[in-house]
C-alpha cells in the first residue's frame, strides 16, 4: 500500500485520480495547492504533480520537491503537450508526465510502473498468504501455490486491499483489463479456482468471501493490513 500525493487545484480531477488509485489499494492524499502539498510530502511515496497550479509555479514547486526529497518519483500533469514542455519535464527532474485529458486507468498504470521502479514490486501478506510480485509466486502457508498468470492477478488484485469489495466489474478491468470482451462471469469461474487452490470454503471462508450481490473481498485475516516487505 503506497501512499501517492495529488497536487492538482481541479477538484473535480483530484476526486477521479484518488477514487481511481484507492481502488488500486493505495492511499491517496489530496492537496490542492503547493503549500499544502509540501506538508504532505514528507511522508508520501510519489507525487503526482499539476504543472498550472494557482499559487505555486509548477516547475519551481518540482525544484523545490528536488530539494527536500531528492528521489521521491514524479509523475507531472500537465495541459500543455508541446514537446518543449515534455522535454523541459523530464530536464527538471520529473520521472514520467501525462498530458491533459489522459485515461484513469494509464494514470494508474504509470503510478505502478513508477512506484515498483523506485521502490520494487511489494511483497504482499494476508493471513498465512504470501504474494511476491517480482518473483510471480505464491506461497500458502509456507506451501507454494501453482497459479496461472490470471489466477495470480486476481489474487494480487485482491490481496492488494484485504476489506476492500470489489465488484465484478472492477475485478475483470483490473485484471483482465478494458478490452475483455467475455462476461463477468468469468471473474466467478476463477474466484472458484482459485478458493479450490486455497483450499478455502466458500461457506466459510478464510480468504476469499462472497459479498451477494456485490462482488468478493479479501478478508482483513492477520495481519491487519498487507504487509509491504
Ligand atoms: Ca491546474
Amino acid at each position: 500500500m503506497s501512499k501517492v500525493l495529488i497536487l492538482e487545484d481541479d477538484p473535480q480531477v483530484a476526486q477521479l485520480l484518488q477514487i481511481a488509485l484507492e481502488r488500486k489499494g493505495h492511499i491517496a492524499l489530496w492537496a490542492g495547492s503547493g503549500q499544502e502539498a509540501l506538508d504532505y510530502l514528507p511522508n508520501t511515496d510519489l507525487l503526482a504533480l499539476d504543472l498550472g497550479l494557482p499559487d505555486v509555479d509548477g516547475v519551481e514547486f518540482l525544484n523545490q520537491v528536488r530539494r527536500v526529497r531528492p528521489r521521491l518519483p514524479v509523475l507531472v500533469l500537465t495541459a500543455k503537450d508541446d514537446e518543449q514542455t515534455k522535454v523541459y519535464c523530464l530536464e527538471i527532474g520529473a520521472d514520467d508526465y501525462m498530458t491533459k485529458p489522459f485515461s484513469v486507468l494509464e494514470f494508474t498504470a504509470r503510478v505502478a510502473a513508477l512506484l515498483r521502479r523506485t521502490y520494487g514490486a511489494p511483497r504482499l501478506r494476508v493471513g498465512g498468504l504470501l504474494l511476491d510480485e517480482d518473483a510471480h509466486r505464491a506461497t500458502l502457508e509456507g506451501k507454494p501455490l501453482k497459479l496461472s498468470k490470471t489466477e495470480f492477478a486476481l489474487l494480487r488484485t485482491l490481496a492488494s486491499a484485504p476489506g476492500r469489495v470489489w465488484t465484478r466489474n472492477e475485478l475483470l478491468e483490473s485484471v483482465w483489463g478494458l478490452g475483455f470482451d467475455g462476461t463477468d462471469r468469468v471473474v466467478d469461474v476463477y474466484i472458484n479456482m482459485l478458493r479450490k487452490k486455497l483450499g478455502d470454503d466458500p461457506r466459510d471462508p478464510r480468504y476469499i468471501e462472497t459479498m451477494v450481490g456485490v462482488g468478493y473481498r479479501m478478508l482483513d485475516a492477520r495481519p491487519k493490513n498487507p504487509t509491504l516487505s
